[in-house]
Order: structure tokens, then C-alpha cells, then sequence
């Protein structure tokens, strides 16, 4: 199971692209705090496996000392933990924080908004697990700037630098200007393919940029569900508060969103509609007849560019497929250059 918990808003910077929806504040209640988490949360994970713990703010290095109690409370508890991520701007990292990330074998993804505020590189560079975030958007749809910007960074930590690469969703809280276009779709296609055919070249960083979503894509294509559930709400991912409530999205705590608290299974009318809206696109008749719906999942629900997504999502399946099937070429010695469709 993925588990996302939810801290707050807070955060130090001010980025028109954040995902997070803070402007939608009514629905914060951290009343209880890591208490009510310990009370309400807690013993319902009792016997489940936490495959990936996700901790979001907001800055989640805000909340560090709500991050370190709630470790130990599930540590405490024995709750079967076996990955944790956080995302982080990373400006205010500390040498306790960055010992604390290292002892907890924390995967820590540092996004570096630029102009907003640089990242503590001095305190980074002491991160045993650590990748760069990277966002594909209408206002960057190629990765080319990151090339120098991971070389950079490699020379200034004095070691290799692996991105993390997440495509923009158009959803409440991100400017517009930042959602892709179909205009925008057809140029991030065409260097979609630049960069897959880079990766069967032998280009380091093209093929560590595409790395993490193809392998996200291999695991999801050799999955065999029989039951789709949507893209971020289902049996195998919660996204909770720290009172325990559970949300369709880990990016906002918006009334809206709540779907009841955690494993509860009736719901009033205003939960069932949360949970309708996850799963507005991934059961229509297209997704449920599509090819690639145990990866694609319907596509991100709260976005206001589908037939962009969805288009995406196919292509990135087509380039995916070819990469794995030129490397597999390769791998059996009969590899030879292909053709992008
Ligand atoms: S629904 Fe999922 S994909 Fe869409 S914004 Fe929320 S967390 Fe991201
Ligand atoms: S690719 Fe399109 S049709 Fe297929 S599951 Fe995703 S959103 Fe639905």
C-alpha cells in the first residue's frame, strides 16, 4: 500500500506551478496533531504493509518535528514500513534534519524552484538517497535546461545527480499558464522521442530522465489487476490527514476531496461524491476499454486538460513500448536503430 499523509500548506516559497492547493485552506484541522494520528491512525495500519510513505506539505521540512514524531509513533507501533519519501525545496535543511532523512533511509526529492530559492546544497550533498525534481509543463516542455542544470549540480555535490521527473497537472492551484496545451502536447512528444531514442544511443542523462516513469510504466504493464481502481484513490492508496480523514488527492485537504475517514466503508452523500469524482474519467466506457488502464488509471481526476492527459499517457505508452523493445533487441544482440512512429 502507498500512504501519503498529509501535514499542511506551510511553506516558504511561493511557486505559481505547486500542485498543492493552498489557497483552499477551510478544510485544514490539525486539532489533534501527531495525538490524534497515534489514536485514530495508527491502529488501523496495524498488519498492513506500507510499501511507499509519502510526507506532504506544503514544505514538509516545516513540520520536521511533526515528521519525526509521527516516525516514532509508527515505529513504536511496529507498523511495517519499507520505503518513505519526502519532496522537499530543501532550503531549509539542517544538519539534524539531514541526519534524521538519512536514519530513517528517507528518499528525499528535492525540487529546485530556481529563482523561489535555492536548495541548501552544502546540507544536500550529505543526503545518502536523494534524486532532483524535474516537471514537464506548458511552460517546459523539453528537458534540455536540465541537462546543464544536473551537470551543475553534479559538479557543486561532487557526485551523480538522478532526476526525478513528474509531468504537470492542470489542476485548482496551478496557474494556468503552466498546463499544456495541445500545442505544447505535440512539441513534449516530439522530445519524448529525442530523448527515448538519446537513451538507446547510450545518453546518460536522456536515459536517466526517462528512467523512473518507464520503470513506474514496466511494473504497472506486467501488474495483472482485474479491478481498476483510479489513479490515486483505492485499496492499494491513501492519502490521509493527520485526524485520520481520507482525501482523493495528496495535494489538497479540501472538503471536497474527503471521502470519510480511513477503511471506513459507509460514507455520507457528500463522500460518496468525492469518491465519484476519483473515479470520474477511469470508469467511462474509453478507459474502461483502453489497452493501458491498469497504468494509466483514468489519469490524474482533478485535471482540466483529459484529452490532453489521455493523449499523453498513449503516447507515453508508445515510447515506452519502443524503448523497451529496442533494449530488449539490444540485450539480445540484435539491436538496430528504429524509427519513432
Ligand atoms: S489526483 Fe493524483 S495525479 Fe491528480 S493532482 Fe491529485 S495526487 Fe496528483
Ligand atoms: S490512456 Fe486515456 S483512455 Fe486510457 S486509461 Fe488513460 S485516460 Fe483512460
Amino acid at each position: 500500500m502507498k500512504l501519503n499523509i498529509f501535514l499542511g500548506y506551510a511553506c516558504n516559497f511561493k511557486c505559481s506551478y505547486c500542485l498543492q492547493d493552498p489557497g483552499k485552506e477551510t478544510a485544514v484541522r490539525q486539532k489533534g496533531g501527531v495525538s490524534e494520528f497515534v489514536e485514530r491512525v495508527v491502529p488501523q495500519l496495524s498488519g498492513k504493509r506500507i510499501d511507499l510513505l509519502g510526507y506532504w506539505g506544503g514544505e514538509p521540512l516545516l513540520y520536521w518535528q511533526t515528521i519525526r514524531d509521527l516516525q516514532s509513533a509508527l515505529f513504536e507501533a511496529g507498523i511495517d514500513v519499507r520505503a518513505i519519501r519526502v519532496t522537499t525545496n530543501a532550503s531549509l535543511l539542517t544538519p539534524e534534519i539531514v541526519g534524521d532523512l538519512n536514519a530513517m533511509g528517507a528518499h528525499v526529492v528535492v525540487s529546485d524552484h530556481g529563482s523561489f530559492g535555492e536548495p541548501a546544497w552544502d546540507l544536500v550533498r550529505h543526503l545518502e538517497r536523494f534524486s532532483l525534481h524535474f516537471l514537464f509543463t506548458g511552460k517546459a516542455p523539453t528537458a534540455w535546461p536540465w541537462f546543464d542544470r544536473i551537470k551543475e549540480t553534479e559538479d557543486r555535490i561532487g557526485r551523480r545527480v538522478f532526476p526525478h521527473v513528474g509531468w504537470v497537472r492542470a489542476m485548482d492551484g496551478c496557474d494556468p499558464a503552466y498546463w499544456m496545451t495541445p500545442e505544447d502536447l505535440a512539441l513534449h512528444l516530439s522530445h519524448l522521442w529525442d530523448l527515448a531514442e538519446m537513451r538507446i544511443s547510450g545518453d546518460r542523462l536522456a536515459s536517466d530522465l526517462l528512467e523512473g516513469p518507464y520503470q513506474e510504466w514496466r511494473e504497472a504493464m506486467t501488474r495483472s489487476n482485474s479491478v481498476i481502481e483510479p489513479l490515486c484513490y483505492g485499496s492499494d492508496h491513501v492519502s490521509v490527514d493527520l485526524s485520520g480523514n481520507r482525501y482523493v488527492c495528496h495535494h489538497s485537504v479540501d472538503r471536497s476531496l474527503k471521502t470519510g475517514e480511513m477503511f471506513k466503508t459507509g460514507r455520507t452523500k457528500a463522500e460518496q461524491s468525492a469518491e465519484a469524482s476519483a473515479a470520474r474519467f477511469v470508469e467511462t466506457e474509453n478507459c474502461r476499454n483502453c489497452a493501458i488502464n491498469h497504468w494509466c488509471r483514468g489519469n490524474c481526476h482533478r485535471s482540466r486538460t483529459h484529452e490532453v492527459d489521455c493523449r499523453l499517457a498513449k503516447a507515453k505508452h508508445e515510447i515506452f513500448s519502443w524503448i523497451a523493445q529496442q533494449e530488449g533487441l539490444r540485450h539480445g544482440g540484435l539491436y538496430h536503430h528504429a524509427h519513432r512512429s
